[in-house]
């Protein structure tokens, strides 16, 4: 029996072509990011590519009518990126160049259920992370933490400038825009003046945000004890995503000493949907602020030929309830990394560290030198000190009900848009109890 209903839909599906980009969408040709999603009416999860504002090609379709004219590519029709990244960069570029072409087709090449409609999408995390790490790469941002715990004098720890600093982070809670995240307890510390009075338990009073961005690893893994050189590093970035890397200071100042931040950072950490590859980004490429690194030059296998970073224009956004629109609380741009993705991924390997594909690296607050750049509220307020204005409300951190939306977007005269969709989430009061929400990776207040 044929399902009538479904008729009407598949002829206004098939009638789209070539499929609408508006000049403002984020997701123009010169983008086509992947994610992972599904929907109501096909509740299976299955790699995307979001085309336009109003349309995601079903990637699993597409790849099993064999219209991509690529080759058999199984790996496009899994439930998660993780095969799709443990692929080569040649095939990436293939794979890439055969969608570019079939959406070029003067007739639509795709099959009817090619295509579901971006308002009925559901996403869910890109891929299963294995391993999470965090860097502290923006020389303004580690510079104003400095000043602010340590005084002008010493602001930048001696080792900064020679290599870039990171940590091992906590993969199991990255989680998918759109959810909620529960402010968090755990240590503080009794007088926040004497540590030596000891601690109490409590629930955090200095919740932040960090605006951050994070590549996904590909390629095929390192054998442990070898290293990802320079030359090779680029084939082993995925992608990029904009992340909120959540903090709670009062509970990382009272532990950090001497390992590093733990609980205050393995909370939650929450990504944006669609993971922006190397290509979509080459045409806006360029110098970083700090501009070249001959102050001090760094060892030679940490010497990148093509220093440079790429042109992203990221802003952070706070809507408390009673706002009836979000404000803009940062404006900011990734070329404020004085450390690269290739040099944090070289860095990362050099002790024969095995990077696998899936794996996460987070780029470190992205701070740039004046005030309205600085990418947290721990800078935005200097430590307590001000007062920060979200819209006609003001605050020194996150209260309860804030919702934090982190944008991230290319533009360039003669190149469509390339943006990485929404990294938004909640935060709800200690002790919320959550629930799956229906995507992978977005968990919802009961
Ligand atoms: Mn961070």
């Amino acid at each position: 029996m044929i399902n009538i209903s479904l008729v009407p839909l598949i002829k206004i599906y098939t009638m789209t072509w070539p499929i609408p980009i508006s000049a403002d969408s984020p997701f123009s040709l010169q983008n086509i990011p992947y994610g992972v999603y599904s929907t109501e009416a096909d509740p299976s999860p299955r790699i995307g590519v979001p085309v336009g504002d109003d349309f995601v090609l079903n990637l699993r379709v597409i790849s099993q009518s064999g219209c991509l004219n690529c080759g058999s590519t199984p790996y496009l029709e899994a439930d998660s990126l993780n095969p799709f990244m443990e692929q080569t960069a040649d095939v990436w570029k293939t794979v890439r160049a055969a969608i570019l072409s079939a959406l070029g087709s003067d007739m639509n090449p795709f099959p009817a259920n090619a295509l579901d409609k971006s308002s009925e999408v559901i996403n869910h995390l890109p891929c299963t992370i294995g391993d999470y790490t965090d860097f502290y790469s923006s020389r303004e941002h580690a510079t104003n933490v400095g000043i602010m715990f340590r005084g002008k004098e010493n602001a930048l720890q001696p080792n900064w400038l020679h290599l870039p600093v990171g940590y091992h982070g906590r993969a199991s809670s990255v989680y998918l825009t759109g959810g909620d995240v529960v402010r968090p307890s755990g240590q503080l510390q009794k007088d926040k003046d004497d540590p030596k009075q000891g601690s109490v338990y409590g629930a955090c009073r200095l919740c932040d945000f960090e605006l951050e961005m994070a590549v996904f690893v590909g390629g095929p893994e390192n054998a442990p004890g070898s290293t990802v050189s320079m030359d090779g590093a680029m084939d082993r970035i995925f992608g990029f995503v904009v992340m909120n890397d959540w903090s709670a200071r009062d509970i990382q100042k009272w532990e950090y000493v001497p390992l590093g931040p733990f609980g205050a950072k393995n909370w939650a950490t929450t990504i944006s949907p669609w993971v922006v590859t190397p290509m979509a980004l080459e045409p806006f490429k360029c110098a970083t602020s700090a501009g070249e690194q001959t102050n001090p030059v760094p060892l030679d296998y940490l010497k990148d030929p093509e220093y440079g970073s790429y042109d992203i224009n990221l802003g952070v956004d706070i809507q408390s309830p009673a706002m009836s629109e979000p404000a803009r609380v940062v404006t900011s741009n990734f070329k404020n990394l004085y450390w690269n993705v290739k040099q944090q991924l070289v860095h990362h390997s050099v002790t024969g560290c095995n990077m696998r594909a899936g794996d996460l690296l987070g780029s470190g607050t992205i701070s740039g030198q004046t005030e309205d750049s600085f990418g947290s509220m721990l800078e935005q307020c200097w430590k307590g000190t001000k007062e920060v204005k979200v819209g006609d409300e003001t605050r020194k951190f996150l209260k309860d009900g804030d919702t934090v939306f982190m944008t991230g977007l290319c533009q360039k005269e003669g190149y469509g848009n390339v943006g990485f969709g929404e990294c938004k989430a909640r935060v709800v009061p200690a002790g919320t109890k959550l629930v799956p929400g229906k995507g992978k990776g977005v968990w919802l207040s009961e």
